[in-house]
């Protein structure tokens, strides 16, 4: 079949990825260079916080998971796993996807202000390499890029069997659907002194996420802001708590600033209507869950 895919970042990618492996003739369309997106800006971080469906996003979970441990044996893809800890200020309980990553061990003995510590080994992805990495297979594997914004899915339709809209927050327009909108989110890259483990606060929005060449220091959740300049009071906010969290970093060279715009939706919608297969809405779990909805992606392309 035509498969026409709105959208270049990590879900447009891996959904063209998956179809042209299953032999579809695939063409990637997008406005922007896939390190112009929401994707590159991400932590990398394997885990599937505040998602909905929470069904649906715990088996997504499991099946990228195995993909991106496979992926972490190989060299030159950006994935490794790494162990960490993620710190929680209130008792809840050990979440549905605890599985999904290979298990976690509840630590309740991190003092004041947290209650426990989920600790495990999940993927971590190192955003910049793994999208070139990506942009590469999905080259390799026959696809069709073309750079060009869509006012509507009708300027592509007649050109395709199917048409995937993947467009991130563009996707809602795309859709007709108002209910998508952004979350903004700002991030400081800082050297990363050596950390062998990441760290994430579930309940102040703090992390370290390193990486090697650079740790990525989070973070803000803005919802309903579009404003793409770094804030500088931002910038210290972040980096005060995550000197806060991981001392090692307090002194740490800044590398720069990011910002994002996560698409935000009460539910990620991965539905099919009539010849158009709609995966958008991936809000602050877009790489964890990225896999799993290729994969359903297909399954629906295919009928
Ligand atoms: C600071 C930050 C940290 C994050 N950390 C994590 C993390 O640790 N783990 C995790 O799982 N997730 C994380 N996320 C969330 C993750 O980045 C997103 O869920 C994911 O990137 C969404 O991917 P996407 O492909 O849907 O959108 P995008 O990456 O935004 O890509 C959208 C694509 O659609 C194209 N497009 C849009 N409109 C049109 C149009 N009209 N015509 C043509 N093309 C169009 C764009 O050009 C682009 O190619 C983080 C996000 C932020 C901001």
């Amino acid at each position: 079949m035509r498969v026409t895919v709105v959208g270049g970042g990590v879900i447009g990618l891996s959904c063209a990825l998956r179809l042209a492996e299953a032999s579809h003739q695939v063409t990637v369309v997008s406005a922007d260079a896939t390190t112009d997106t929401t994707s590159v800006v991400a932590g990398g971080l394997i885990y599937p916080r505040h998602a909905e469906p929470a069904d649906r996003c715990a088996r997504w979970t499991e099946a990228s998971v195995v993909e991106f441990k496979r992926l972490a044996d190989q060299p030159g893809t950006g994935v490794r796993m790494l162990p960490g800890k993620l710190l929680r200020r209130q008792d809840r309980p050990v979440p549905l996807w605890s599985d999904a990553v290979g298990g976690i061990t509840r630590d309740t003995g991190v003092g004041a202000p947290w209650v426990d510590a989920l600790r495990s080994r999940p993927p971590l992805v190192h955003m910049r390499r793994y999208l070139e990495w990506l942009t590469g297979e999905v080259a390799s594997a026959g696809v069709r890029r073309d750079y060009r914004g869509l006012r509507d899915l009708g300027q592509v339709e007649a050109d395709a069997d199917v048409v995937v809209n993947a467009a991130g927050l563009g996707a809602g327009r795309l859709a007709g659907d108002s209910t998508v909108i952004p979350a903004r989110g700002q991030v400081v890259h800082v050297a990363d002194p050596g950390l062998t483990e990441w760290v994430v606060d579930e309940d102040d929005f703090s992390y370290v996420l390193p990486h090697g060449d650079h740790a990525v220091c989070g973070g803000t959740e803005e919802v309903g802001s579009d404003a793409l300049e770094p804030d500088p009071d931002t910038t210290r906010d972040i980096l005060r708590r995550c000197g806060e969290l991981v001392p090692e970093i307090a002194d740490a060279e800044v590398l720069g600033v990011r910002v994002g715009l996560r698409p935000l939706r009460q539910e990620i919608r991965v539905e099919r209507v009539d010849d158009v297969v709609h995966c958008y809405g991936h809000g602050g779990v877009g790489i964890t869950v990225s896999w799993g909805c290729a994969d359903e992606v297909v399954a629906l392309v295919t009928g």
